[in-house]
């Protein structure tokens, strides 16, 4: 199966798909009344969790099977489709059994290839919509990976969702975006739908439409948002669920975005900024380029009066000095520090590169 073929699965509705639904089906009464809240209008697909991936055992780990008939009459009472996640052969048999619509692959299941291969064998030629998390690492490699295992095992409708990667510190995020990884992935599998779950990203209900309208700013085809009844008193995700009436605030504040536009002199601006963009990464270029070749000097330079590459001092100051006219030119430390340490790197190797050289070719010898 090609990953390059269109995807024709979320065509079923105009505008963008939204799947919501609890983070865990708990009781039939609290699948059932969150599913009746839902505005039917917008919702396209129910979610809940049946089998959960806790982090410390003992904690709530899903009902298991018998929340598969509640879903059964979620749909039976609102038409709505049906997601929930598998993470074994024995979970997609069941799901299957259950004629569940949409099966995910959790983020601590895409970053496991033993198990990616046991699901995606389990799932051969389903017709199915199969979508994938991240894994909870930030590793593109991964990501694609699993669809290409699910690929290999001609599983035809496939999907990704971006959850956010796990990170030690703690951050604004329960998962940092790393938006850059979301746009990587959409330029290697363009053909991919790609759906936002900012519930998992932001891990708070206050941080949750400003997710899903950065989504929407870089094009994505969805969102999957964790929806309950009595998100306070949900068995797991408690912070991050918003009610069914929040979600339709939150839903109708939302700006999409078209993927272009028509008007004249809106294509002839942009047409102008793009080129003196362009103008601009050339003269980086040319400038970066300039500034490799003196390291490569400096190499050369300190090789023959044998002194060390690395010379600390003067890579504090030059921070110091980057990070201070930076700020008066109005770019983030973030940005400063990122970009700086990249060029710093490549200067060193490129000192590195010359110093072996040199003695390669004897010049310390002589
Ligand atoms: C979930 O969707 O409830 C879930 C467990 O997600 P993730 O795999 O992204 O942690
Ligand atoms: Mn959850």
């Amino acid at each position: 199966m090609d990953l390059n073929r269109g995807q024709t699965w979320h065509r079923f509705t105009d505008g963008p798909i939204l799947i919501a639904g609890p983070c865990s089906a708990e009781r039939e009464a609290q699948v059932l009344e969150t599913a009746r809240r839902l505005d039917l209008s917008r919702v396209h697909v129910f979610r809940a969790g049946i089998w959960k991936p806790r982090t410390k055992p003992g904690g709530f780990e899903g009902v298991g099977e018998i929340g598969l008939r509640w879903m059964a009459r979620v749909r039976e009472e609102t038409g709505l489709r049906l997601a929930t996640e598998v993470a074994s052969p024995r979970h997609v048999e069941k799901a299957l059994e259950s004629d569940i619509d949409f099966l995910w692959l959790g983020a601590r299941t895409t970053v496991n290839p033993f198990l990616v291969q046991e699901v995606a064998e389990a799932l051969r030629g389903t017709d199915k919509v199969v979508l994938v998390k991240n894994p909870v690492n930030p590793d593109l490699a991964l990501w694609v990976g699993a669809l290409e295992r699910l690929a290999a095992r001609h599983i035809k409708n496939l999907g990704a969702i971006h959850r956010g990667f796990s990170t030690y510190e703690k951050t604004l995020y329960r998962n940092n975006p790393h938006w850059q990884i979301a746009i990587a992935f959409r330029k290697e599998l363009p053909q991919i739908p790609l759906i936002s779950d900012p519930s998992h990203i932001s891990g708070r209900r206050d941080g949750i439409y400003e997710v899903a309208q950065q989504a929407f700013n870089l094009d994505f085809e969805g969102l999957m948002i964790e929806t309950h009844c009595d998100p306070d008193h949900a068995w797991s995700d408690a912070e991050q669920q918003l009610t069914p009436e929040m979600l339709r605030d939150i839903i109708g504040r939302i700006e999409l975005r078209n993927r272009c536009a028509e008007d004249s002199l809106y294509r002839t601006a942009l047409y102008a900024m793009r080129s003196e963009i362009d103008d601009l990464d050339e003269r980086l270029l040319e400038l970066l380029s300039r500034r490799m070749k003196i390291a490569a000097d400096i190499g050369r330079l300190k090789g023959e009066n044998n002194v060390a590459i690395l010379q600390p001092e003067r890579w504090n100051a030059i921070l110091k000095r980057t990070e201070k006219q930076g700020a008066q030119l109005g770019l983030s430390d973030e940005f400063l520090d990122s970009a700086f340490k990249a060029i710093h790197q490549a200067s060193i190797d490129i000192q590195n590169r010359v110093m072996l050289e040199m003695s390669r070719d004897g010049v310390w010898e002589k």
